[in-house]
């Protein structure tokens, strides 16, 4: 397996009618799955927790959907199954076999990762923070996906917009916990900019100083090849919500101010 080899770049921004701003992977758009990524020009999908509120039931309207569910997002590696509306649990992944029901995340810097079936109508997404990542979540959501009949070889799976690895610095005890829960492959998602070539003397103090960068959506990529997806079925949207901040919400950018996005993804219902 080759995790370099992952498709990249087949995201793009529109205009809705509604003067929304969103994303859509053309791999989903090519297999008729209704989904979107919503931006800093759309609604603030925070208020989203206990009832789908307005923007959830707006959004599943513009994508031809009929409800809306969505998870108490808590960081770990657990996934459940909906076929209705409103709350699921609390939870990091959500698949159902449901048409018309749309399942929204909400992100704030954390990769959503919108997973797709070619041959079925079978749809979930994982709320991919790092905790979630080394929990295992996007390998947990293809193996609820799996249980639902499908096979990983005709999964689609597509890696929103999210704090990217030019932006996301982390502690080393992430990478021990990555190291740890993941195995020693993982060692390959991590960077530390500052450490190479730095000579003695004052650079030593920016080597000890020197932060790691977290490659979320190569992790992401990995463990989704490892789950049996064909690297050219992993797509990764390549937009880093700090960098890019003037489009996405970003909790590292705004702390505890920032709004949340949404990423959404179902499959619509057959005409009655
Ligand atoms: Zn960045």
């Amino acid at each position: 397996m080759d995790i370099n080899t992952y498709c990249a770049g087949d995201f793009r921004l529109e205009r809705l009618p509604n003067r929304w701003q969103v994303g859509r992977f053309a791999a989903l758009d090519a297999l008729g799955v209704a989904h979107l990524v919503t931006t800093r020009q759309g609604p603030d999908v925070q208020q989203v927790r206990h009832d789908p509120a307005p923007p959830g039931r707006e959004i599943a309207h513009i994508l031809g959907l009929e409800h809306v569910a969505f998870l108490d997002q808590v960081h770990g590696g657990a996934v459940l199954e909906c076929a209705r509306d409103g709350l699921a649990g609390a939870a990091d992944g959500l698949v159902t076999a449901a048409p018309g029901l749309a399942l929204l995340g909400k992100s704030g810097d954390c990769p959503l990762v919108l997973i797709a079936d070619r041959r079925r109508p079978a749809v979930g997404f994982a709320h991919a923070s790092w905790r979630a990542t080394v929990a295992g979540i996007t390998t947990a959501v293809v193996r609820r996906l799996v249980d639902l009949g499908c096979d990983p070889a005709d999964l689609v799976a597509c890696i929103c917009p999210s704090a990217g690895p030019c932006c996301y610095e982390v502690g080393d005890e992430v990478r021990c916990a990555a190291l740890e829960q993941m195995g020693p492959h993982a060692a390959a998602f991590f960077r530390s900019p500052g450490r190479p070539g730095l000579a003695h003397g004052s650079g030593d103090m920016t080597a000890r100083t020197g932060r790691l960068h977290f490659d979320l959506w190569r992790a992401n990529a990995c463990v989704l090849a490892r789950a049996g997806l064909a690297c050219s079925s992993i797509h990764v949207a390549g937009l880093c919500t700090i960098c890019r901040n003037d489009l996405f919400p970003s909790h590292r950018r705004e702390g505890d101010a920032a709004g949340r996005f949404a990423a959404v993804i179902g499959r619509v219902a057959p005409a009655r």
